[in-house]
């Protein structure tokens, strides 16, 4: 009997305030660059490292991101940070995962490149480094080395951080959501930077005016 094969998780981890198609592309590269099975995209509930600007309800950005994702059929969406309460954590999102997912399982956490320069800062970084890997997500012309240099080099030893990160190019994260916020509040259009139904749903909503 053959052995039974590793199942490769993506899970997409952001704000997503709004979610856009360079997030979409994002997922949609990791799925093909590093042979992942699925996308679980976790918008975080009460973001860790937000204090200084108010987001948009958990409960909205959720429905946006289901709306985005819901025509693809490797892509899921996941309630669990909405739902726990307090800061998100993504060491408490991998473990339950991990649970959720049993053995048999590899978790490949993608995000934006300057949140993983943070990375140490965040709660337990060790054995978030351990349970996962990370992706990287950059735009073209990023300075790679800005991420290699993050952290002082017997830091990067004892903690085994660079071998646990992969880096992605993906020219769509041109478009951001700090600049589709300031187009919906300018009445400037974001029609193709978001999908449709989530462009629908802002202006329905009122959202960033
Ligand atoms: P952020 O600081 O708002 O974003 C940093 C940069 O990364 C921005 O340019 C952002 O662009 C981009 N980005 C964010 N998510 C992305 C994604 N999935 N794919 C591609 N680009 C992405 O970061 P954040 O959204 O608050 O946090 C990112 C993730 O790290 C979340 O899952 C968060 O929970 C986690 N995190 C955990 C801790 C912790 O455990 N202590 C601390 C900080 C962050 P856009 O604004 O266009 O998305």
């Amino acid at each position: 009997m053959g052995r039974l094969r590793i199942k490769r998780i993506g899970v997409m981890g952001g704000t997503f305030d709004p979610i856009h198609t360079g997030h979409l592309v994002t997922a949609e590269e990791a799925l093909h660059q590093f042979k992942l099975d699925e996308i679980l995209f976790v918008p975080s509930g009460h973001p860790p490292h937000k204090e200084d600007r108010e987001s948009l309800d958990p409960e909205s950005r959720y429905i946006m991101t289901v709306i985005a994702t819901a025509t693809n059929p490797r892509f899921r969406v996941s309630r669990m940070e909405i739902e726990r309460p307090g800061p998100s954590y993504t060491i408490d999102t991998v473990k339950e995962l991990r649970r959720l997912y049993g053995a048999n399982s590899e978790i490949y956490f993608i995000t934006g490149a300057d949140a993983i320069l943070e990375i140490l800062t965040w709660k337990e970084p060790e054995k978030l480094l351990r349970e996962a890997m990370f992706i990287a997500a950059t735009r073209p012309g990023y300075e790679l080395r800005r991420l290699e240099e993050s952290l002082p080099q017997e830091e990067k030893e004892r903690h085994a951080v660079a071998p646990r990160v992969l880096v992605m190019e993906i020219p769509a994260l041109a478009i951001s959501s700090t600049d589709i916020r300031s187009r919906v509040r300018e009445g400037r259009p974001i029609t193709y930077l978001v999908p449709q139904g989530v462009r629908e749903f802002i202006e329905k909503n009122g959202f960033y005016r």
